[in-house]
């Protein structure tokens, strides 16, 4: 299993210009407002506490997939990405989506999921050979979160 967020280099542009990468649109900064989770490290925001940036996002695509863009958050002030052999802790508390897509980003199917079942439910959807990777979404918001692949890229 091997979890990423939004590319570092993605988050530290939006950071320095304030524009959604692609678009161009100004990204807002804000206190925040709720938990998040910032799409680089993976963690919920301290509400009140942290800075964070809003922009419009559009997950890397697989095969010339049409991935529809959506808004997410990272923080203000650069962090870091999480262990990707790990599922971050932060986002097992939120309601996920598990998305998993086949060949040329195509959806096969999706699985609800949470707390301590997310590596049982992601490693069923991988025991599907079509199944290429995972979007995780929140499945209330319906906003992209993070990518899962079966193993680290070239392994
Ligand atoms: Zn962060």
């Amino acid at each position: 299993m091997w979890v990423t967020g939004v590319d570092p280099a993605v988050a530290d542009e939006v950071r320095q210009t304030l524009k959604a990468p692609g678009y161009g649109h100004p990204a807002v900064v804000e206190l925040a407002r709720g938990t998040g989770p910032c799409r680089q490290c993976l963690g919920t925001f301290r509400v009140g506490q942290e800075e964070r940036v809003l922009f419009t996002y559009r997950p890397r695509e697989e095969g010339g997939t049409v991935t529809a863009p959506g808004p997410i958050f990272v923080h203000r002030d650069r962090c870091q990405a999480p262990d990707p052999a790990r599922f971050p802790d932060d986002l097992r508390a939120l309601p996920l989506l598990l998305e998993a897509r086949g060949d040329g980003g195509v959806v096969l199917t999706t699985s609800h999921s949470g707390g301590s079942r997310v590596e049982g439910d992601i490693a069923r959807l991988f025991e599907d050979a079509q199944v290429r990777y995972l979007f995780v979404r929140n499945s209330e918001a319906g906003c992209w979160m993070a990518r899962v692949d079966r193993a680290a890229p070239g392994a």
